[in-house]
């Protein structure tokens, strides 16, 4: 349930007509609509503003309730200090009906970000560079001085940022409501999530444990995938800023907020740097470079679909090599992994015990991470690029100094900026490529095998999970027939397994 600290507090205004007769909404209609508004979009009205409309036509009326309205908006409060965060009416045309008002109100509800204002049909996005999505709004201000108003609001919007200073609006999930101190719960759930998906966790299986434990948005919905990725993708998380895809910088670097960071600025780094990589492709153009990390495209339900192979020798001399797939006998409780049928583009020929394959699987991936662990800490140091990358921004910084004091011609401070903008983001990228690879080394491993096999800890591995490691260990597991008949009867022979390992 959402809390009533969590809801968006906005004022709401009504207009009665001054055609009575012509008019299907009264005030208390209005009213009433307005309020499931509030309801649906996750607000709260904390103050309710009504004009009669004696004679809206005249330019001499003055509307006492729009204009206490517009005040209240632009302060951010009402006279008591309760804080006020948008506006809500059932449509652009009860809030008014000359240009010049129409102005009044944008100019002060954009005076601060993050501020809503919605109809009956919901939010109506201010900001926006297409003027008719504005509706009426859009249709009364001239595309000039619209392009005016975003201009100013996105140059305060940015003068705040480059200050560091608290994005405005709403409570961010992780922070109390005054937006700069932790909530220690959120925050919590935020740095293990952080730490389990750079592990190589799904984002779904993430998600499932957020839903179950019951944790909510600051709208008091529960989570999903897309909005948990973009909360994750938030360089907020570790105190910087990003407008429109583009981290805030001063000089070259990015500027560091006011707020409480949950997570270090490494650590996002290695955030974006997963969440780039899946948009692109898995394999570069030679097909050499494979992601960071493998990602489940699909959530599995088995621990080993996708690695094991069928190790059949067919009739023209070559191995099968079909992917085995999961058959699941309910009844018994037993499951096998089999190769698909001839018919399905395997061998249909082999089968194997499931539980037993997994248990072997399973033992020696802990083996080799627990090797693994006693060394990785040793083995990585720092980031070798770190010298050059500074050299690099204090170059920019030097060449944007001496372009201020118009010391370099314009031509050559672009032509100087083209060589060394994209040459630091190559750095930036390469070292959060390498502090991801360098997380993953550091992951603590000395528990993994009580975590593995846990069905009850809090810090149990998932299925997704596993099979991160899994894969980190296996390019594949072939599994050779057994003999005459079909393998799945006969006792488990752990050397007709033939992992693949790749290379550490
Ligand atoms: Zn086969």
């Amino acid at each position: 349930m959402a809390t009533q600290r969590d809801l968006i507090p906005v004022v709401d205004y009504v207009r009665a007509s001054a055609d009575k007769a012509k008019d299907e909404h009264t005030v208390e209609d209005q009213q009433a609509v307005n309020e499931q508004t509030a309801a649906r979009l996750g607000c709260r009205i904390v103050k309710r503003f009504k004009d009669n409309d004696k004679s809206a036509a005249k330019d001499n009326v003055r509307r006492d309730d729009f204009e206490a309205m517009l005040k209240v908006i632009r302060v951010g409060k009402l006279a008591d200090g309760t804080p006020v965060s948008g506006c809500i009416v059932v449509a652009d045309d009860r809030l008014i009906r000359r240009a010049g008002d129409y102005e009044r109100f944008v100019d002060a509800i954009t005076l601060e970000e993050g501020r809503v204002y919605a109809d009956a049909r919901g939010f109506k996005d201010l900001y926006s560079e297409d003027v008719e999505s504005m509706g009426l709004m859009g249709a009364v201000i001239s595309r000039m001085e619209v392009k005016k108003m975003r201009r100013r609001v996105r140059q305060w919007h940015r003068g705040r940022a480059e200050k560091g200073a608290v994005p405005t609006g709403g409570r961010a999930f992780g922070w109390k409501e005054d937006r700069v101190t932790l909530d220690p719960v959120e925050a919590a759930a935020i740095r293990k999530a952080v730490g389990e998906f750079i592990g190589g966790r799904s984002l779904n299986s993430i998600v499932k444990e957020w839903q179950e434990r019951g944790l909510k948005t600051p709208r008091g919905n529960d989570w999903t995938t897309s909005p948990t990725r973009k909360m994750l993708a938030n360089p907020r998380l570790c105190g910087w800023r990003m407008i429109k895809g583009e981290l805030v910088e001063k000089d070259g670097v990015p500027v560091e907020g006011e707020w409480e960071p949950i997570i270090s600025t490494e650590q996002w780094e290695a955030l974006r740097a997963i969440f780039e990589t899946r948009k692109g492709n898995v394999l570069k153009e030679d097909g050499s470079v494979r992601q960071p990390l493998p990602r489940d495209h699909t959530e599995h339900r088995y621990l080993l679909t996708g690695v094991l192979r069928c190790g059949r020798i067919l009739p023209d001399g070559t191995m099968c090599n079909t992917k085995l797939r999961v058959l699941n006998n309910r009844k018994r409780g037993t499951f096998r992994y089999f190769c698909k049928s001839k018919a399905q583009g395997g061998c249909g020929a082999l089968a194997r015990r499931g539980d037993k394959l997994e248990e072997f699987v399973s033992e020696a991936v802990l083996a080799k991470l627990e090797e693994r662990g006693a060394v990785a800490a040793r083995e990585v140091g720092p980031w070798p690029g770190q010298a050059e990358l500074e050299e690099r921004e204090g170059q920019m910084r030097e060449l944007r100094d001496r372009f201020r004091q118009r010391k370099i011609t314009n031509e050559l401070f672009f032509q100087l900026i083209e060589d060394l903008e994209p040459e630091i983001a190559r750095l930036r990228a390469d070292r959060a490529r390498y502090e991801l690879a360098a997380q993953q080394a550091e992951r603590d491993v000395t528990d993994i095998r009580r975590r593995w096999y846990s069905e009850t800890d809090d810090d149990r591995l998932d299925i997704s999970q596993k099979r991160t490691y899994v894969r980190e260990c296996f390019h594949a597991i072939i599994v050779h027939p057994a003999g005459k008949g079909n393998g799945s009867r006969s006792k488990f022979d752990p050397d007709l397994l033939e992992p693949i390992w790749r290379e550490a």
